[in-house]
């Protein structure tokens, strides 16, 4: 009961990358690169053990960017071909690369970080992936010219990582998509069959993350002109309630969308942020459980795990450990108040 877990990635070592920096550039190159993402990946796993996290993921260790790590390896994109363009509803601009021929995924993308991960836990292991609209809003399209379609297509190269990834013993895949909260209209006309097709046929369980985004200046903007009640979730819920995904991860400490709006999940397990990713404090224990329990109304407790808002990337490592212990400690502290 109440088993935690991360929404993904972690900081990363100074030796690998900048630390406090989003999406820094690695510290190393060529085979000492690749030896440094092995090394932190294997920390990453033991400090989540060891801190008593129950599902385990890579920390991300071995990816920049949480959309562009998976587009790296998937040929009919052009890197030089760069274009600034405005993205989540043109919530802040980016440069971005172009699709400009048939995508294909020419080889596995993640299979070295998750053998890696794999060998070196026995604890469930968690991998995650962006999701096809987050993907077709990083970046831009210069050949399908449809975005649907070509979302689509993401979709299906997403599905073949994701069986190849089930294979090498992954037990839950995650697909990234805060996009949802930004178009809120198309999750129902056709992210929910894109994020099903990219899951599709997969035997492990499956989770969808939707969130506000990492704590930068362009998001925290974003979410106070949003108004007293954030109703984002309320317009997506009903469509991911009706789907095949098992899991619904999502931010909740420190924002504004109403718990109640966990009632619209009906059936589905959900991971609920009891860790803030924006602030420079670690939560209290007893704030975790507080958060847990405001959930109870809504959510079965074998049905609730405590979770994190978002990823923890630009994190100090030394306070995402405090925070990480206590999500562990919070979860603790309920079950014995529930005596379960
Ligand atoms: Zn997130």
């Amino acid at each position: 009961m109440f088993e935690t877990t991360i929404a993904g990635s972690l900081p990363k070592p100074s030796w690998l990358a900048k630390p406090g920096v989003l999406w820094a550039p690695w510290a190393l190159e060529g085979e000492a690169l690749a030896e440094a993402k092995r090394d932190a990946t294997i920390l990453a796993l033991k400090e989540q053990e060891d801190i008593g996290i129950d599902i385990v993921s890579d920390g991300e260790m071995s990816r920049q960017h949480f959309v562009h790590g998976f587009l790296e390896k998937i040929a009919g994109i052009d890197w030089a071909k760069r274009v600034r363009m405005g993205i989540r509803n043109n919530r802040y601009e980016a440069d971005v690369p172009t699709v400009t021929g048939h995508l294909t995924r020419k080889d596995s993308v993640h299979a070295t970080e998750a053998a890696i991960s794999r060998a070196h836990t026995k604890r469930r292991l968690k991998f995650t992936l962006p999701g096809p609209m987050t993907i077709i809003d990083t970046i831009a399209d210069g050949y399908y010219g449809d975005r649907i379609k070509m979302a689509m297509r993401f979709a299906e190269l997403l599905n073949e990582e994701a069986r190849e990834l089930e294979a090498l013993g992954c037990d839950v895949i995650q697909f990234d998509e805060p996009a949802f909260n930004a178009f809120t209209a198309e999750v129902a006309e056709w992210g929910v069959a894109a994020l099903e097709r990219a899951a599709q046929g997969l035997k492990c369980v499956t989770v969808v993350h939707i969130c506000y985004g990492y704590g930068i200046k362009a998001n925290i903007d974003w979410k106070s002109s949003l108004g007293q009640e954030w109703r984002q979730y309320e317009a997506v819920f009903p469509a991911l309630a009706k789907s095949k995904i098992q899991q619904v991860s999502l931010e909740c400490i420190n924002s504004r969308a109403p718990v109640r709006l966990l009632g619209l999940l009906k059936g589905k397990d959900v991971l609920l942020g009891t860790i803030d990713v924006a602030n420079d404090t670690a939560e209290t224990p007893a704030q975790v459980a507080d958060v847990l329990k405001s959930a109870l109304p809504y959510v079965a407790p074998e049905k609730l795990f405590p979770c994190t808002n978002c990823g923890m990337a630009p994190m100090e490592r030394k306070l995402a450990r405090a925070k990480l212990k206590a999500l562990v400690a919070g979860a603790a502290l309920l079950r014995s108040e529930l005596k379960i």
